[in-house]
């Protein structure tokens, strides 16, 4: 049994000491440093279903799940024989594939696309996106939302979200003036103010961008039909509507949120663990990618067989079924964690979209970015910090969604039953 307790993690540090000399802050992703909840980042050396084994041979129950790719939870069998029977075949070609036509397919057959690009990550496919609309439309503004996050495409830099608040950078340095004076940011899910940018620049806008449901300031629906209003607004003004589904795309549902829109983004569960995202979405459009078209695109590793092959074993295993499980166990946990924070007094709301959800330390309503940056931030470190040490690892920010997947268990589901309380009072000990 591993020792769950272990607080000292000499391993993880040692490695992070190592890590700091060579890896700019000891991570290759600034989220996966613990910043805003203080101390050692785990340094995970093993996952097999719901659980990671760090280097000190500690166990936890995963609720972060490579941050939404892992549905089917880690090394899920059928996944690893995929890679592992494409592995040998090859593992890049810089050639059409037939698993890339049955990927681009699959993705068709769930999704509202109808043509698709394969790309290597969710930040490629949005940044390709905004390409494609610039072109179609011949315009150059850009809206998006405070808090979405859209990859680190320079121009979709601003006001964005989880990884960049958690740093409390406004911006980042290196974004020119240029770049985001073609960026429009509006609060999200407020309509009223995108009629007015619309109002005034209608005729400049070449697309909206928004997270099909905000997970990226912590979980955050749409309210009042928000995508739907969005895409009727983009038509009104000759604009096109990009539904970033990177995150919700194969996990809130068979496609995704699936709204009505002109382009889609994807990521996070289409590559089953391994680098693939895409773009996609009304034929017409996608047609003016080159070589069909004019707009450049391009990708040395797009399409690459392992990553397609681990991303079509995974969503041939995404039945509705799976859906209904994973639904299932996210509103038990949703339960478990709002009656724990309940009895022990912290002040909390449990915000969901499908079977994502944020627990945001707040009394307040919650439905953008600054009512999601009023919670309490200390309380969610506390409360991270306990059920890090009780064998739960959640994500390490406040503003970030809880990932289930469908290896967790009865087993597992007591034992967060178990952690919840002593979290809930380290939270309750902390002054708002
Ligand atoms: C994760 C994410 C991205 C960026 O994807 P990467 O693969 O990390 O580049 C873009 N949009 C949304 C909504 C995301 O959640």
């Amino acid at each position: 049994m591993s020792n769950l307790y272990n607080d000292d993690v000499p391993e993880s540090f040692e490695l992070y000491n190592r890590a700091t000399r060579v890896v700019p802050g000891g991570v290759n992703s600034p989220v996966r440093a613990f910043r805003s909840v203080g101390g050692t980042p785990r340094f995970m050396v093993r996952g097999t279903g719901c659980h990671l084994y760090d280097a000190d041979g500690n166990r936890y129950i995963d609720l972060v799940n490579s941050w939404g790719p892992l549905l089917l939870g880690h090394a899920h069998p059928a996944v690893t024989a995929a890679i592992a029977d494409a592995a040998p075949l090859g593992t890049s070609f810089g050639t059409p594939t037939p698993d890339e036509v049955a990927l681009a397919e699959e993705i068709v057959a769930r999704t509202p696309v109808e043509s698709v690009r394969l790309v290597n990550s969710g930040t490629e496919a949005t940044m390709s996106a905004v390409r494609l609309a610039r072109g179609a439309t011949g315009r150059d503004l850009v809206v998006k939302f405070a808090g979405c996050y859209h990859g680190h495409v320079d121009g979709l830099l601003a006001s964005a979200g989880s990884g960049v608040a958690t740093l409390g950078l406004p911006d980042s340095p290196g974004v020119t003036k240029g770049t985001t004076a073609d960026t429009i940011v509006v609060p999200y899910n407020d309509i009223a103010a995108v009629r007015e940018v619309f109002s005034r620049h209608g005729d400049t806008i070449a697309c909206v961008i928004t997270e099909a449901a905000a997970g990226n300031m912590g979980v955050i629906a749409g309210r009042d039909q928000f995508n739907a209003s969005l895409y009727e607004e983009c038509r009104k003004h000759g604009a096109l509507l990009i539904l970033d589904e990177v995150m919700t795309g194969f996990r809130v549902g068979r496609g995704g949120v699936a709204d009505a829109a002109d382009l889609y983004t994807y990521g996070k569960v289409m590559g089953g663990g391994l680098p693939a995202a895409a773009f996609g979405g009304r034929a017409d459009l996608m047609e003016q990618l080159a070589p069909a078209g004019p707009v450049y695109q391009a990708g040395t590793l797009s399409g690459n067989p392992l990553a397609c092959a681990a991303g079509l074993a995974t969503l041939r295993q995404c039945t509705d079924e799976v859906y209904q499980q994973i639904d299932n166990t996210s509103r038990q946990l949703q339960q478990m964690a709002s009656e724990a924070l309940g009895e022990a007094g912290v002040p909390h709301r449990v915000s969901t979209a499908g079977n994502m959800f944020s627990v945001f330390f707040t009394d307040a309503d919650v439905y953008d970015f600054e009512t999601a940056s009023g919670q309490n931030t200390a309380a969610y470190a506390a409360f991270f910090n306990e059920m890090l040490r009780r064998g739960v690892y959640l994500p390490p920010s406040a503003f970030e969604a809880w990932f289930v997947c469908t290896a967790l268990d009865d087993e597992a589901m007591t034992h967060i039953h178990d952690a919840l309380p002593y979290a809930a009072a380290a939270a309750a000990k902390v002054e708002a």
